[in-house]
């Protein structure tokens, strides 16, 4: 009975299906990454009056001028902080909730920060609704990362800063991963990896991204 799981039942899995074979081909190999895209119902975090266009390989707008990422780009991100085998991961910008969702399929623990008090609490509801019971939630400025839950294996930033805040770095375990938007207008999405004290940054693809800003919206 998906029907009665997910609201709109085998139409959705049928796209949702056909979303999967686009990321195949575009490039999205890892099939642990695919399967949790799968499996998580984005049309729970949409808006109603958008939730027919929860398969489609778009970005679409959650409120409050964010969006929800392009799924090929949910799933570019997840499949390179995947390829360190990340347990503890840290998300800055949980906005709808949807990326958090995939990680708390994919690891062992999920930390997650948004600076806009709504749009967590929208997320907190869904994720609560699919039984999601390893993601902690924030309410807060993430450009500072969540010091008191670091280091993290891996860090996942969904909004774009200027440059990777060092105090990022600094949560970021040894062998552990960060991957970020970086820039303004035109952004990278880069991997950096720390080894010891060395951090080494790789060029993923140019992005579009809302950018990281600070301060929070209650
Ligand atoms: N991962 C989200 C993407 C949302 S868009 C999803 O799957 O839906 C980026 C989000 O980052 C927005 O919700 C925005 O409010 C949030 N954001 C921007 N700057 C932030 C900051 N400094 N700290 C925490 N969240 C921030």
């Amino acid at each position: 009975m998906v029907a009665a799981i997910d609201g709109i039942g085998m139409t959705s899995r049928r796209t949702r299906m056909r979303l999967i074979q686009r990321l195949r081909e575009a490039g999205i190999a890892d099939e642990q990454v695919l399967t949790a895209m799968a499996d998580v119902p984005r049309h729970i975090f949409l808006d109603e009056a958008l939730s027919h266009r929860a398969y489609e390989d778009t970005a679409l707008p959650i409120g409050y001028s964010q969006t929800l990422s392009q799924p090929y780009i949910v799933a570019r991100m997840t499949e390179s902080l995947m390829r360190h085998k990340p347990r503890k991961v840290l998300e800055l910008g949980t906005g709808s909730g949807y990326q958090t969702a995939i990680l708390a399929r994919l690891v062992d623990q999920v930390f997650s920060v948004e600076r806009i008090k709504p749009l967590q609490d929208r997320a907190r509801d869904r994720l609560r609704q699919l039984g999601y019971r390893n993601t902690m939630l924030k309410h807060a400025d993430g450009g500072m990362g969540w010091p008191e839950q670091g280091p993290f294996d891996g860090i996942i930033v969904t909004a774009a800063p200027r440059e990777i805040p060092p105090e990022l770095k600094d949560q970021l375990a040894d062998g552990g991963v960060i991957v970020a938007p970086i820039g303004e207008g035109t952004q990278m999405l880069v991997e950096m990896v720390r080894q010891g004290d060395r951090f080494e940054t790789r060029d993923i693809e140019p992005v579009r991204f809302v950018p990281l800003l600070g301060g929070v919206v209650r």
